[in-house]
């Protein structure tokens, strides 16, 4: 097997090689090319150690040396090169208290974490897989290195790498590393939560979200996401559904696009339906309010993770408006104040959330909501032909313009805007500057 490195990093090795040191591509590069994946990044780990390396090339950032990794830079990319190292005592689960630089690449290929990890290679002397790690890719398997209990007491974060990768690349993971993952989630506590959100984002956004429910069955959610967990645990015995809440979240985040913002609406556009289930005289159930009561929850849940506040906002808008026009009776002036309220903007994400919450539900009804779905593309396009107004900003007459017919700045001027926008938005034509001063004077 041969892998096609880069003309950069094999530039770097080189240079490793002519100072005498050993030096290989490792780790996630030597997987993805395996796999005929494009890396993301290609790391590089030698013999040398980190003054050694950084006296070998002229533009290097000092990004770990105590923990053996140095930057190199080459056309502007950089490039990890860190020296082989045993890692010592994890006594936090989580980092090693020290780590020893070692001469043996076998040393470092040995603390690495899965088996599809932990190959090296170099192009006149091949693929070095100590841990069957080409077998375990064939196989599809997410497999730890070495013991496997051992390697989660050391590290927690690697519970959610393992289903991350196996998420990632539609693996499965085999069944001892599952289980010893199964006896160390409490130790998930002792991981950041920016390294859980990253790891979850990632999981998220991968072409398998259905593994939301490895992360429910083997406890882990149970420790970041219990809002997922409870989804799991409510059944909706209603003809709309075919499914518990969660797996109908799990179907929906499958019919998004693997945008953060929509996979994030889509886990949490029903995180609001425990809380919100009645259940009526008939024993059919009903989930009223729950997607305003829902973005209050999608809010918390996201600040808790610490995700950045604009994918916050505009995920929250989705989960707000999510069943917007649900009843199939909007007409066009309903539907230009949702559409005011909601901000153009989000129109086409609303769209994509709402067509994948339907493909989500059971086929009670499925012509009608089709049809009321394509009365909405249908109204949005032609809002989008006649750009009605639909804000304050589109207003034909602007704040001076209130001055002069005697509305005072401050608040009863928000308020005076308010209403003429209401006004403009039941009937557009209504939008000239006399027809609105005339409404102002009267006012
Ligand atoms: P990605 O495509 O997400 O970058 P990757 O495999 O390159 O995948 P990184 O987090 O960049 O993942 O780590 C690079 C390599 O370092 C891994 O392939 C693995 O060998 C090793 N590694 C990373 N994190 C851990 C960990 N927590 N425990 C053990 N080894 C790890
Ligand atoms: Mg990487």
């Amino acid at each position: 097997m041969k892998i096609r490195i880069p003309q950069d990093v094999l530039w770097i090795l080189r240079k490793l090689n002519n100072a005498g040191y050993e030096a290989y591509v490792v780790g996630g590069c030597v997987r993805d090319s395996l796999l005929g994946r494009e890396p993301n990044d290609w790391d590089i780990t030698t013999s040398a150690e980190p003054l050694q390396v950084k006296a070998l090339f002229r533009r290097t950032i000092d990004t770990g040396l105590q923990h053996g990794t140095v930057t190199v830079l080459n056309h502007g990319t950089g490039y990890e090169v860190t020296t082989y190292r045993l890692d010592g005592d994890y006594s936090d689960h989580r980092r090693p208290e020290s780590v020893t630089f070692s001469r043996n690449l076998a040393d470092d290929l040995m603390r690495r974490d899965f088996t599809i990890n932990a190959m090296a290679y170099h192009p006149e002397r091949g693929l070095v897989d100590l841990y069957g790690g080409e077998a375990d890719l064939e196989k599809k398997l997410i497999r730890a290195v070495g013991e496997p209990e051992e390697r989660f007491r050391e590290d927690a974060l690697r519970i959610l790498r393992a289903v991350r990768f196996a998420a990632q690349l539609g693996f499965v993971i085999e069944p001892g590393t599952r289980d010893a993952i199964r006896g160390h989630v409490e130790e998930l506590s002792y991981v950041s939560i920016e390294r859980i959100e990253t790891e979850l984002t990632k999981l998220i956004c991968s072409p398998h979200p259905e593994m939301m429910e490895e992360l429910y069955q083997l406890g882990i959610t149970a420790k970041i996401l219990p809002e997922f967990d409870r989804m799991m645990e409510t059944p909706q015995n209603t003809i709309y559904h075919r499914t518990d809440v969660g797996h109908h979240t799990i179907a929906v985040m499958q019919q998004v696009s693997s945008r953060k913002v929509m996979r994030y609406a889509a886990l949490l556009h029903d995180v609001a339906k425990p809380d919100c289930k009645t259940t009526d005289e008939q024993g059919a159930d009903h989930f009223y309010g729950h997607p305003a009561a829902g973005a209050e929850v999608a809010r918390d849940v996201m600040k808790r993770l610490r995700i950045e506040n604009r994918t916050i906002d505009d995920a929250c808008v989705l989960v707000y408006w999510h069943d917007f026009g649900l009843k199939g009776d909007l007409n066009e002036v309903s539907f230009r104040r949702g559409v005011s309220r909601m901000g153009i903007e989000h129109f086409p994400d609303y769209l994509e959330l709402r067509y994948a919450d339907m493909l989500g539900q059971s086929d009670y009804q499925k012509e009608k909501k089709e049809a009321d779905y394509q009365r909405i593309v249908g109204m949005y396009r032609q809002l989008l032909e006649e750009k009605p107004p639909l804000t304050v900003k589109d207003l034909a007459v602007n704040g001076k313009d209130l001055m002069d017919a005697g509305v005072p700045a401050g608040p009863e001027m928000g308020e005076m805007l308010k209403k003429l926008l209401d006004y403009v938005l039941e009937n557009p034509s209504r939008n000239t500057k006399e027809i609105l001063t005339e409404y102002v004077k009267n006012a």
